[in-house]
């Protein structure tokens, strides 16, 4: 095929039906494919993502309207340009058509330049949507990626997490990271998606021109065909004599540094069989490793510092005592949260808590018994929660609930049952049977002035001192405008059933 402006599908009765059109588009350079059924649309459009779909209203077995519909609802060809031909008279017809989510409505008969103008100005805007599409989703992954390592404060687990998501993002079974040693001729495997088992495999870096040309260079490599790469021409004989099938197609090698002087290659490979990587796998690859580095550079840094046993308890996800999140874990899955509801324009409720007069407790009996008090309200506030929602301890006494996807007021009124649910009990600890209560601030996101985490702990933090400082036992939340609200005027669940917000 010649044609290079791009492919269009069109949907109509016969080629007769477009009066010619097809023929004038396949003159300007398209490529041109006509299904006769409605029904086909659909899976065209899946498999091979045309730049632009005709649809004749010549076509008997659907309505027009809704493959149009079913087109935009679809994730693969939402953004497909979608130009309706009709031999009825525009009003309202073209209004519905526009509404559906045409691009274009062009009635019958019809100037074959006009219609072609158009054509060519719909496929040109498709083409900038798309790509500005792809960017988008581009940087999302990238943004995922470098969240997922910089939760990791152990450069094997950043390692390992990098190949597994990437090698996941270009659907490829070989993606690992090479450490390259000071001389550049020999490499160390330190994880590869393909062997999770391989730890520090060593290799001969002479047989691997890309990963040598990487590190040389300073520069990405790609390399589209191996077949025909000049690359590899002094190894190629190699390959013969020791009757090595290299079933590679297609090779990106990104080269970094991190922790002051060390250096790596970032190495993705296709097989025929599989997507080959081209120049936007290069950026996208370049972009996610530049993300990782910093990463990589804490925790090279937190290594070098701490013995084994300090970065094992440094690492503790879960505290030991209540079974809860550590501090560190809770504020750093805070954080990817927040960033999360920012993106996607989500809301995110958190509540902290403080037992009342813990140390009155700790004082009448015991220690222990503090501990168990402890245990038995992180337990409590364990079980409360939704899949989603987490729990962690914050500090001494004090508990934080994050809950993603859920309104300040939401999550006010979960508090509160919570606090009235702990207030109402009779707690058997070691003491001997005691009442206990807490306190709670309510903070939410959206919210003016809240950025960061640090920002929604503290307004959390302020409406539970106030809750304090009202007696105690109480849920109280701060609002933006600094007005503080208290349990007593939240609407009750019933009355707003109605409410968008998740209901508990
Ligand atoms: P308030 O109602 O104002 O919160 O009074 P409070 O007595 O609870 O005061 P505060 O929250 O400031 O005190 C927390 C106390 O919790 C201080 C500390 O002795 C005790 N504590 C902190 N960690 C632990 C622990 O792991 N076990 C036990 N048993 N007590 C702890
Ligand atoms: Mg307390």
């Amino acid at each position: 095929m010649s044609a290079n402006e791009g492919y269009i599908l069109t949907c109509r009765a016969s080629a007769q039906a477009l009066g010619g059109l097809e023929e004038s588009l396949s003159e300007a350079g398209y490529t041109v494919r006509g299904v006769e059924k409605g029904a086909e649309v659909v899976s065209h459009v899946t498999g091979q993502e045309p730049d632009l779909v005709v649809i004749d209203d010549s076509v008997s077995d659907a309505e027009p309207l809704e493959i149009i519909k079913e087109l935009r609802h679809r994730p693969g060809s939402r953004y497909i340009p979608l130009v309706l031909i009709s031999s009825e008279s525009p009003g309202e017809t073209a209004a519905k058509a526009i509404q559906a989510g045409a691009s274009d409505y062009i009635r019958k008969p019809f100037d074959l330049d006009e219609a072609l103008a158009r054509i060519h100005a719909h496929v040109a805007r498709g083409r900038l949507i798309r790509e500005a599409k792809r960017e988008a989703d581009t940087r999302g992954i990238v943004l995922d990626v470098v969240r997922d390592v910089t939760a990791s404060l152990s450069s094997t687990e950043i390692f390992h997490i990098l190949v597994r998501r990437v090698s996941r993002v270009f659907q490829i079974r070989r993606c690992s990271m090479i450490l390259v040693n000071e001389s550049g001729d020999r490499g160390t495997v330190v994880a590869a998606h393909d062997d999770p088992s391989i730890n520090a495999l060593s290799i001969d870096l002479g047989r691997y021109p890309e990963i040598r040309q990487a590190t040389e260079t300073g520069a990405p490599v790609l390399v589209k065909n191996l077949k025909g790469s000049a690359l590899f021409e002094q190894i190629r004989p190699l390959w013969e004599t020791e009757k090595i099938a290299v079933d590679v197609q297609s090779i990106v090698a990104v080269p970094f540094s991190f922790d002051k002087g060390r250096s790596g290659v970032f190495f993705l490979r296709s097989s025929p069989d599989e997507p080959s990587l081209d120049e936007a796998a290069v950026k996208l690859a370049s972009d996610i490793v530049q993300g990782a580095v910093r990463a990589l550079n804490t925790a090279a840094t937190f290594e070098n510092v701490l013995s084994h046993q300090e970065q094992l308890e440094l690492m503790a996800k879960t505290d030991e005592l209540t079974g809860c999140l550590s501090r560190r874990f809770l504020m750093e899955k805070l954080e990817n949260e927040l960033e999360r509801a920012a993106r996607y324009e989500r809301l995110l409720g958190l509540v902290m808590f403080d037992i009342d007069d813990f140390k009155s407790l700790n004082d009448t009996h015991g220690h222990t018994t503090g501990d168990a008090a402890l245990r038995a309200v992180g337990e409590v506030l364990r079980r409360s929660l939704r899949t989603a929602d987490f729990v962690g301890r914050y500090g001494g006494d004090e508990f934080v609930l994050v809950l993603p996807e859920t309104s300040a007021a939401g999550t006010h009124r979960l508090a509160e049952r919570i606090r009235n649910g702990i207030s109402r009990r009779l707690w058997e600890l070691r003491g001997g049977k005691m009442r206990l209560t807490i306190s709670g601030g309510v903070a939410g996101f959206p919210e003016v002035g809240i950025v960061t985490p640090e920002d929604l702990i503290d307004r959390a933090d302020q409406a539970l001192y106030e809750a304090k400082a009202a007696g105690r036992n109480k849920v109280f939340r701060r609002r933006s405008d600094g007005r503080t609200v208290t349990a007593e005027s939240l609407p009750d669940t019933e009355s707003d059933a109605t409410d968008m917000e998740i209901d508990r």
